[in-house]
């Protein structure tokens, strides 16, 4: 069988010309993806959340705000993005297809959702281009249906992942790891279970030093029986708004270590695409590609 990755023709929302959000990644890394043969049977396609489903993370009245695209001004502003039906609909595809990759990594052990991660959403409002958290959706689906008993949320994005951190932290169930640039946003950082907060300008050896050291701390802190991983790559020293320097083969190493990692638990991981950031989405979509290319080889 080979390595389930989730895609949609709706990741893909038009936004104003010129916006900074690198919309056109989603497009570009499914090509990616199609050109290297990593998905042989097709993308696996997720269904829209619903409004229960969001809901369990959620504010329904935010939730109806945003999917009647009734936010504030200055809701939209926090957000980053015209939230848009288009919009909208990116944002109920996304939590869909995490939730996908999750059901997906627990049959077959790995997986991969193609957006995702907007681990800046928060209980009642979106931040940072995030609208709905949808890691935090399926962890809470996963476990109110018993489907799992623990989650581990990985979360090396370069930002912290603060929306995650603060709808989970009363659920004993899910435990949220978060290792980022401390100077980077967000400025507040509501504590997660773990947090690493590293210093601007750090390069491969220490952050995979730091990240191998953490690994079997978070994992037998969590007893997971699904880990989800927040793969930004905004850490990749080219990013816009990262602070960090990892190179390629930094970046392919440290898929590399959680990827083994997870599989060297037994334990099954489902990721998400996380943040990076640039004006040329072809090369933020090559640093994307580097995770479903490696588990690729490791179903
Ligand atoms: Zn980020």
């Amino acid at each position: 069988m080979p390595l389930p990755i989730i895609a949609s023709p709706d990741y893909d929302a038009p936004l104003p010309l010129g916006h900074r959000f690198p919309m056109g990644k989603f497009r570009a890394l499914a090509d990616v993806l199609q050109a290297r043969d990593l998905v042989p049977e097709g993308f696996a396609r997720p269904e829209p959340a619903d409004e229960g489903l969001l809901c369990l993370a959620h504010e329904r009245a935010y939730v109806r705000r945003v999917c009647e695209t009734a936010l504030t001004p200055l809701e939209e502003r926090r957000i980053g993005l015209p939230v848009t039906a288009d919009v909208a609909k990116r944002a109920r595809a996304a939590v869909g297809g995490t939730l996908l990759a999750a059901r997906l990594a627990l049959q077959q052990g790995l997986a991969c959702n193609t957006a995702g991660g907007s681990h800046h959403a928060a209980h009642a409002g979106g931040a940072g281009f995030c609208v709905f958290n949808d890691v935090a959706v399926a962890s809470l689906e996963l476990l109110a249906k018993r489907e799992v008993r623990r989650v581990l949320i990985i979360d090396l994005d370069v930002h912290q992942g603060d929306g995650t951190a603060l709808i989970l932290a009363h659920e004993p169930r899910a435990y949220t790891f978060s290792m980022h640039c401390q100077a980077n946003f967000p400025s507040i950082k509501p504590p997660s279970d773990r947090d690493i907060g590293l210093a601007r300008g750090m390069g491969d050896a220490q952050y995979l030093e730091v990240l191998e050291g953490a690994l079997p701390e978070v994992f037998a802190a969590a007893r997971p029986d699904l880990i989800f991983y927040n793969a930004g790559v905004d850490v990749h020293e080219a990013d816009q708004l990262g602070q960090l320097c990892l190179s390629d083969a930094g970046l392919a190493a440290r898929e590399a270590m959680v990827l083994d990692f997870a599989m060297a638990q037994g334990v099954p991981l489902a990721s998400v695409l996380g943040g990076g950031y640039g004006p040329d989405a072809h090369a933020v979509a090559l640093r994307h590609a580097i995770l479903p290319q490696l588990a690729a080889k490791r179903v």
